[in-house]
Order: structure tokens, then C-alpha cells, then sequence
């Protein structure tokens, strides 16, 4: 009878008779229950959000989970489950939920106003931050989202090489903006969505994925204002290489392209200094979103060379020859205050080797437990990242672009339930990765290896 006392139980399933209801609570273990909730406001979701879910990926078959808490490594879903979480926001957070530093900054914020709609200090002390850990951003501004940022750094590109045409590689991700929302998650191609303009993707160019010389050849015909580029590629996290990334940036450097880094998902997870400063690439301007206000709060930022952020500059640049830059809530002052304390955790740096020596314990974990049961799959990543990708029968993978086109996307979906049958929560159903974090531990990572293990001998072995 323990759940009788429970208002959140008997709440909502105040449609049904009480004595009905206090049979059946008896009658189960919870599990049943615990169903019929998450099940309950998936259906009335459905009728009131698009699909059921503000982002497709987070609703799955039959029902997602809803969530309900989140502390350090755990999330806790509306019914009381508890999951290992790997999700982690969508790779945001870095420190885990919750973590004192970013709290301390929210409690002290709630004291002053958490938007103050004018110029405020942590901007301020954000951006000098995050131009001290990052050498290639001498300016920076701020703005809601990744995908915003990535607006305005395409903006800041065309205006400052005043050339129209920008490029991307396959597989790549930078956000929902039309002109580089294709080929997201495939080979070149149309748009990924419907309803964009026809034309959006008339100056897109598409480059083939870790193909030096294609993207050369096409960087040298001098009309590009940019190259976009992930040293670690966070979709499908198969890293670049670092020669073919240094190739790319004396191409751009030759032919007067600006090379942009997105760390959207990168930036101060490895190191807080982002992939740049591991792969020694100096980038014409880098975007930055998620980690940057602790994980915890919607943020993203550009930043880079100044004589292109100057062109934000209205008083340098006035009416429409500045880079129009707005947002109602950019550099608010929640973001920029929980970011700042976030970025001095960061700068200090211990919780990184902890945090990539867990990460390399589940890529040698992972690896493992494919050799051992001779799995038709294969693990990339980098450090704190993770992907296993199940290859369909017979597939031959000889380079990262034949494994990207070989991946069962029926047994991802069906890992990803395994998983969460075992209390961990991958991201996302249809390519589950792992984020690792500061809080994680060698037990949490274990439990995924042996999950792994257990599944790849009853499904691949
Ligand atoms: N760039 C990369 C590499 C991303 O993975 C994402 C989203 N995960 C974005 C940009 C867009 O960021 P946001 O979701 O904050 O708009």
C-alpha cells in the first residue's frame, strides 16, 4: 500500500475508480504503474504537441519516460526510476546535474532578477573568460541556442569575405538554419527538412566527408566565405584527422575562407580549451552553445577573429552594413552568471582527466565486448564520447563513410530499449551514444560495458 499515500500516483490516475486503483496498486510491483503514467502524458502530449514531444528524438515506441529530476549522473523519471544517465541534455552538461558551482550561481541569481534585459556584468566576465581559455576568440557574443550562433557566425562570414557560398561536410550537423540543413545525416542531398525556401541551399556547398583533395579542389576555386567543420564530429563521433584538418585550415588560410569550428557539443568537454586547442587549429571563428552556461541553461555564443566580430559593431559599421545581431534573451543574465562559474570549474580543470579516463574506460569496454563475442559492430569516439554502431549483415567497412552507411538503425533502436531495461539512458534511440561526465563513475561505466556485452551475445554474437 505505499503508493496509496502518493499524490502524484493517485493524481493522475484520478480517471479511474479509487477502490480499482487501490486493487491494482496493490496488486503490482510499481513497473505497471510506472508505465501507465509515462504513458498517460504521452497521450495527452500527442494531442497538444506536434508528435508528443519537442524534439522527435526523445519521444520512442511506445512511450517515452518522463523525466522529473536530475542530479549528478542520475536522472529520475516522473514515477520514481532512476537511469544512469548518458543522455546528458543532449551532451550539454559536462560537470553532471546540478553541479554546486552552476547551483551557487542560480540561488545567488535568483536573489538579483534572472533577466535583466540591459548590459550586465556577467556577460561581461563570460566573455573576457571565455577569450582567456579559448586563444582564437579575442571577441565573443552571446545568444540563445547552437543554432543561433551558427546564424550569425554564417552572417559575420559572408559579410566579412562578402562571397555568398558556404560549405559544410556530410554527415555534419550545425543547427536547423535552411543553408545548412542538408546532408545532415547522410550523403550529400537535399534539404533535411520540409518547408524551407527552394533556394536556401542554392549557396551550399556540400563537400564529401574526409575527402582532402575534393575539398580542396573545391575551397581553391576562391568562392566560398566559409568551411564549416567538427574536429570531432559529435552526430556519429568519428574523429577527424588531425593532418586533414590542418590541410583544411592552410587551404582556407591560402584562399582567403574563413574557417569556422563548430564546439557547440565539443566546446570544454574535453579540455577547456575545445578540440582546437587539442588539434592545435586556429579557426577563423568558432561557435559555442550547451557546456557554456554549465549545461544547465539554453546559451550559445560566436566568437573569433575581432576585425570580423567587429562588424557586430554598430558604431563601427552603422544601420545595415553592421551584422545585425538580436535575441530578447541574449546574455541574460541567469546564462551568463551560471556560464561564468562554470568556465572557472573548467579552467581549473582536475575534473578532465577523471572525466576522459572514464570515457576511455567504456571505449576499451565497449571494444572489448565486441571482440569477445565477434559482433558485427565497431565503437568510435573520443574521450568523453562513445558511439557503438551495429553494422547490417554482410556490410564491408573499410573508412568512416562505409561505416556510416552500413549502421542498422533496427538494432540501434532495439539497444538503446535494452538499456534502458537496465537502467541507463543512451542518446538517442536511433544512434545511441554516450556522454560521459564528471560525476560518472567506473561502476556506471561498467554497467554499460556488461549490458553491452549481454546484449551484442543474445542479438550479434
Ligand atoms: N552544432 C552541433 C555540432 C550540434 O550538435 C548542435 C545540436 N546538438 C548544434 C550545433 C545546434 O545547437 P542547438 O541545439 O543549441 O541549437
Amino acid at each position: 500500500m505505499a503508493a496509496r499515500g502518493c499524490p502524484v500516483l493517485l493524481n493522475s490516475f484520478r480517471d479511474e475508480p479509487l477502490d480499482t486503483l487501490i486493487s491494482r496498486l496493490d496488486a503490482t510491483s510499481g513497473s505497471q504503474l510506472v508505465k501507465r503514467i509515462s504513458q498517460q502524458l504521452f497521450e495527452r502530449a500527442k494531442k497538444v504537441i506536434p508528435g508528443g514531444a519537442t524534439r522527435p528524438f526523445r519521444a520512442w515506441d511506445p512511450y517515452p519516460f518522463y523525466g522529473k529530476k536530475a542530479y549528478g549522473s542520475k536522472l529520475e523519471d516522473v514515477e520514481g526510476n532512476v537511469y544512469t544517465d548518458f543522455w546528458m541534455a543532449h551532451g550539454a552538461e559536462v560537470l553532471g546535474h546540478l553541479h554546486p558551482a552552476v547551483v551557487k550561481a542560480t540561488k545567488e541569481q535568483c536573489e538579483l532578477g534572472f533577466h535583466l534585459g540591459v548590459c550586465n556584468e556577467w556577460e561581461v566576465k563570460l566573455a573576457e573568460q571565455v577569450c582567456k581559455l579559448v586563444p582564437s576568440v579575442k571577441m565573443i557574443t552571446f545568444n540563445n541556442s547552437g543554432t543561433e550562433a551558427i546564424l550569425h557566425a554564417v552572417k559575420l562570414a559572408r559579410a566579412y569575405t562578402k562571397r555568398a557560398k558556404i560549405a559544410k561536410f556530410e554527415w555534419g550537423f550545425h543547427g536547423y538554419i535552411e543553408s545548412l540543413h542538408t546532408s545532415c545525416y547522410g550523403p550529400a542531398g537535399g534539404p533535411d527538412s520540409a518547408g524551407h525556401d527552394p533556394l536556401s541551399q542554392k549557396n551550399t556547398v556540400v563537400l564529401p566527408l574526409h575527402d582532402a583533395s575534393a575539398s580542396h579542389k573545391a575551397i581553391k576555386r576562391r568562392d566560398l566565405a566559409c568551411v564549416w567543420l567538427e574536429t570531432f564530429p559529435s552526430a556519429y563521433t568519428i574523429p577527424e584527422d588531425k593532418e586533414f584538418v590542418r590541410g583544411l585550415r592552410e587551404v582556407c588560410s591560402d584562399t582567403d575562407t574563413l574557417l569556422i569550428l563548430d564546439e557547440v557539443v565539443t566546446g570544454f568537454r574535453t579540455n577547456a580549451g575545445g578540440t582546437q586547442a587539442e588539434y592545435g587549429v586556429t579557426p577563423d571563428l568558432t561557435t559555442f552553445g550547451k557546456a557554456l552556461a554549465g549545461g544547465e541553461f539554453p546559451v550559445g555564443a560566436v566568437g573569433g577573429r575581432s576585425e570580423i566580430m567587429e562588424l557586430m559593431d554598430v558604431g563601427k559599421h552603422p544601420g545595415s552594413q553592421s551584422v545585425y545581431q538580436g535575441g530578447t534573451y541574449a546574455g541574460n543574465s541567469l546564462a551568463m552568471h551560471a556560464g561564468y562559474e562554470a568556465t572557472k570549474v573548467y579552467e581549473e580543470g582536475s575534473m578532465y582527466p577523471r572525466m576522459n579516463g572514464l570515457g576511455e574506460r567504456l571505449l576499451k569496454g565497449l571494444e572489448g565486448a565486441i571482440e569477445e563475442t565477434h559482433a558485427n559492430a565497431r565503437v568510435t569516439g573520443y574521450k568523453s564520447t562513445a558511439t557503438i554502431h551495429f553494422l547490417r549483415a554482410g556490410a564491408k567497412v573499410t573508412d568512416a563513410r562505409s561505416l556510416l552507411l552500413s549502421v542498422d538503425k533496427e538494432m540501434e533502436k532495439k539497444y538503446f530499449k535494452y538499456l534502458l531495461s537496465k537502467g541507463i539512458l543512451a542518446m538517442t534511440p536511433s544512434l545511441p551514444h554516450f556522454y560521459v561526465t564528471f560525476p560518472h563513475t567506473n561502476q556506471e561505466i561498467d554497467s554499460v560495458i556488461l549490458a553491452t556485452r549481454e546484449f551484442l551475445k543474445s542479438n550479434l554474437g
